[in-house]
């Protein structure tokens, strides 16, 4: 703590000063941070604040395996691909060892957004078309390639619109949508509504996109079978088929390490980022051979600080303490504990709609009692309740009433039954 009490509404004005006010902070009092350890956060006040929110410190705030890979990498060597280090091809091979053979090319950027929109430049350099297939509710990025192909931005109210290039299709949501079996007959239907939009557009899709689990959509997983269905029919007509891994990626899912695993397909080009470096900006583009061939017939591909060795040595180290501390395994054992507490609290409360995800990617949907209506001031006030008992969840979805939570993957079970009895406290505080 510092010795000085400290002022947040002065932070924020200080900081309104000189950062524009489009950058949001989270909670109605935002929290001033001073450091960070694993899956729990320190904040000016002295509180310890359990981290039941951020994926992206993926095997824990400032683990001291990747902050010492980065402090001595840093001192001995920082430049760019166009010298040699072993640090570059030694990270690529490990990463690529993670994925099926067919995906044999890496490509390294510094974020998911840049990640997207190289992807989509791929894309087209293989197949010649622009025309790319979406997901309603899907996130990519913040670059203007990846706004055009995130629903999530372009629907908004203030966004710029669908442009003619992309063709969304609905999310496969089998709580709130159309088809609701869990027999994987679902996903099918999804999938084939899909296929005859795509008939019905105007010209072939060049590529289609989709997160395994919808995030911003409120960590929707797409319905079972959904993919398998749904890629043949994208190649048939000279597509390719993308998974976006930024959120579900590096065993976060626990029964998978990679999202699309759980949906039985393997993609022509995965799209990684935040988890990656621990908070290290390191994104990436794998693809196949084929892909990779095109787009070596066009410009140049050039990134200042892609693949450098200090984030090679970061992505290195972030790959081997999954390893040795068995994370993934610990996201699936750790998650199902997890679900099992949010199901078992929505046997005692009708305001729990639904309760999906999976390892420690979860989604709990906040309705209005004994309807699917969305409850969004109460998702609110849970969010904002937990803050102010010092733990740190999230609100997302169309009507931002789906508590999220995506903690780091140290996460224990003594975390989960804290998180879950907490909601519980404030539900019958407020009843
Ligand atoms: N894809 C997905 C699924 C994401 O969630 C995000 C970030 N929220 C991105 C891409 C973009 O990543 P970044 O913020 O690192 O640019």
């Amino acid at each position: 703590p510092t010795p000085e009490a400290p002022k947040p509404q002065m932070q924020l004005e200080r900081r309104h000063q000189s950062i524009s006010s489009i950058l949001s902070v989270s909670y109605k009092s935002p929290i001033p941070m001073l450091g960070a350890t694993f899956q729990y956060m320190y904040d000016a006040f002295g509180n310890s604040i359990l981290d039941a929110y951020n994926n992206i410190p993926h095997v824990g705030h400032c683990h001291p395996k990747v902050v010492e890979a980065g402090q001595r990498q840093m001192a001995t060597l920082n430049t760019n691909t166009r010298y040699l280090y072993d640090l570059l091809p030694a990270y690529a091979e490990k990463l690529l060892a993670k994925f099926p053979p067919s995906l044999s090319k890496v490509y390294f950027v510094n974020s998911g957004s840049a990640a997207s929109d190289l992807a989509m430049r791929l894309a087209q350099a293989h197949t010649g078309s622009k025309n790319f297939m979406v997901m309603e509710h899907g996130y990519h990025g913040n670059t203007q390639i990846a706004m055009d192909i995130s629903d999530y931005k372009f629907s908004n109210k203030k966004g710029l619109g669908q442009k003619p290039n992309i063709l969304k299709v609905p999310i496969p949501d089998s709580y709130l949508g159309k088809y609701q079996e869990d027999d994987g007959s679902a996903g099918k239907k999804y999938a084939q509504d899909a296929i005859s939009m795509m008939g019905d557009f105007h010209d072939k899709i060049g590529a289609f996109i989709t997160e395994p689990i919808v995030g911003c959509g409120g960590q929707v997983p797409l319905a079972k079978g959904y993919l398998k269905e749904l890629y043949p029919a994208i190649r048939k007509q000279g597509g390719i088929c993308i998974s976006d891994e930024v959120q579900t990626g590096f065993g976060r899912i626990g029964h998978h390490f990679w999202g699309y695993e759980a949906q039985e397909v393997v993609p022509d080009m995965v799209i990684l980022g935040k988890p990656m470096g621990n908070g290290h900006p390191i994104g990436a583009v794998i693809t196949t051979d084929e892909i990779a061939a095109s787009f070596s017939q066009g410009v140049e591909f050039f990134s200042s600080f892609g693949g450098n060795p200090v984030s090679c040595a970061i992505g290195l180290s972030v790959l081997e303490v999954l390893e040795e501390e068995q994370l993934q395994q610990n996201a699936l054992e750790v998650g199902t504990h997890y679900m099992d507490l949010f199901k078992d609290l929505q046997t005692r409360h009708s305001c729990i709609g639904d309760v999906r995800g999976s390892g420690l990617f979860l989604g709990v949907e906040i309705v209005q009692e004994g309807t699917k209506n969305p409850n969004t001031s109460l998702a609110s006030l849970l969010k904002n309740e937990l803050r102010n008992r010092n733990i740190l969840i999230s609100t997302d979805g169309p009507n931002d009433n789906v508590l999220k939570t995506k903690p780091p993957l140290c996460f224990n079970k003594a975390n989960a039954e804290t998180v879950v009895s907490t909601i519980e406290d404030v539900l019958k505080e407020i009843q």
